[in-house]
């Protein structure tokens, strides 16, 4: 089957009690057992619950894995991710990464003996270089937040197993509608299904897929043992998130382009990045490896903090708010919002500097996305 007809089937059979077409929310911590240790499959809600187990299938078929694990938020998914690293392990990251796991790394798991080093894995060279002696892990963001850069899946997939290191996915930018990860050569698959896949910005969860078998059992262990695990409520809402998704990220990204396409003929942009412009210096590689842009635009204004924050005030569709991925627009400032954990020399050396604005196209119609846009660049 197709990929928009999984989204509504895979993994999702009618209840097998009731007949139910839509997965009941089942509210129960624990599950009558016949005789001690004899049950249907569900013991406490923590191990599992048949709501999260519905999600859970979806998931992973969506992602072409073996298995898919829910959790209470992405950052849930990534700490009980990280739990298979012990001490001593080192972790080869991209160097645009989400604030929040960027903190965990640096502010967290590093004290407790974790070695992470960061490269730019668009330099090819410089990722093999990175990866010696040796490494565990190889994590990345593609398209990064905020700066849309874009990795070559395949390529540093075959330069992580060479070096004996696996490969984690963080694919909240894209989804599985637009990219596949697995199908490139990855092993785990991260998701913050707080954003594109719940869809409305109204609930929090997390999730990992696995390719194989054997890690998938050693994880759902983990998810039990650490215990970051979603509510059957919010199971449900991605759940129902999922069934809309391939609809929304097309209207997504009709209105990622439209406003991309104001911007980019503006005066008082220093640059857009959007990956579906053909001026994005890795446009070929969005073609080749995705099977669309996505929603995600960022803007640098010329007059840094100052047009940021007139540009923010004369916004009337968008919201200035955290997050994205919602039917809403949303407008985000990284310097002082998203990444403000990160220290400024190193935002800067990066290119998340006072003047980057992250702009969430949500699902309003795309002519207002662009009229508001026009209408705060003309305040400027
Ligand atoms: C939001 C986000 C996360 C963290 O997810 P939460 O659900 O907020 O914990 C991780 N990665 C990316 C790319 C994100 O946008």
């Amino acid at each position: 089957m197709r990929f928009d007809t999984r989204l509504i089937h895979s993994g999702q059979p009618a209840d097998p009690l009731t007949g139910a077409v839509n997965t009941p929310i089942y509210l129960s911590s624990t599950f009558k057992q016949s005789a001690p240790n004899r049950n249907r499959g569900y013991v406490y809600s923590r191990t599992a619950n048949p709501t999260r187990s519905v999600l859970e299938a979806a998931l992973a078929s969506l992602e072409s894995g073996r298995a898919g694990l829910a959790f209470s938020s992405g950052l849930g998914a990534l700490v009980t991710l990280l739990e298979a690293f012990p001490s001593g392990s080192r972790i080869v990251a991209m160097d645009d990464l989400y604030g929040g796991t960027w903190r965990l790394f640096e502010h967290h798991r590093k004290q407790f003996g974790l070695r992470v080093d960061y490269v730019d894995m668009r330099d090819l060279a410089a990722t093999a270089d990175a990866l010696r002696p040796s490494a565990d892990l190889v994590y990345v963001e593609s398209p990064t937040n905020p700066l849309l850069k874009l990795v070559d899946l395949k390529a540093v997939g075959r330069l992580a197993h060479a070096a004996g290191a696996a490969v984690a996915v963080d694919n909240t930018f894209a989804t599985p509608a637009l990219q596949r990860p697995i199908e490139s050569g990855a092993d785990i698959v991260l998701h913050s299904t707080t954003k594109y896949l719940g869809g409305h910005s109204d609930i929090l969860g997390g999730a990992l897929v696995l390719k194989e078998k054997r890690p998938a059992t050693e994880f759902a262990w983990l998810q039990n043992a650490v215990g970051a695990i979603p509510s059957p409520f919010d199971c449900f809402l991605v759940l129902r998130g999922l069934h809309t998704l391939g609809v929304r990220m097309r209207a997504h990204e009709a209105g990622a382009r439209a406003v991309a396409e104001v911007l980019a003929r503006d005066g008082r942009v220093l640059r857009v990045l959007y990956p579906g412009l053909a001026s994005h210096p890795q446009h070929a590689l969005a073609r080749r490896q995705m099977s669309g842009y996505g929603g995600i635009v960022s803007v640098e204004l010329s007059g840094g903090i100052r047009a940021a924050r007139r540009f923010l005030k004369r916004l009337r569709v968008f919201t200035l708010a955290e997050s994205l991925g919602g039917v809403e627009s949303l407008v985000d400032h990284p310097a002082t919002m998203t990444h403000a954990s990160v220290p400024r020399a190193e935002r800067e050396a990066h290119g998340v500097t006072d003047g980057l604005l992250r702009l969430s196209c949500g699902i309003e119609d795309p002519a207002d996305l662009a009229d508001d846009v026009r209408s705060a660049l003309g305040g400027l």
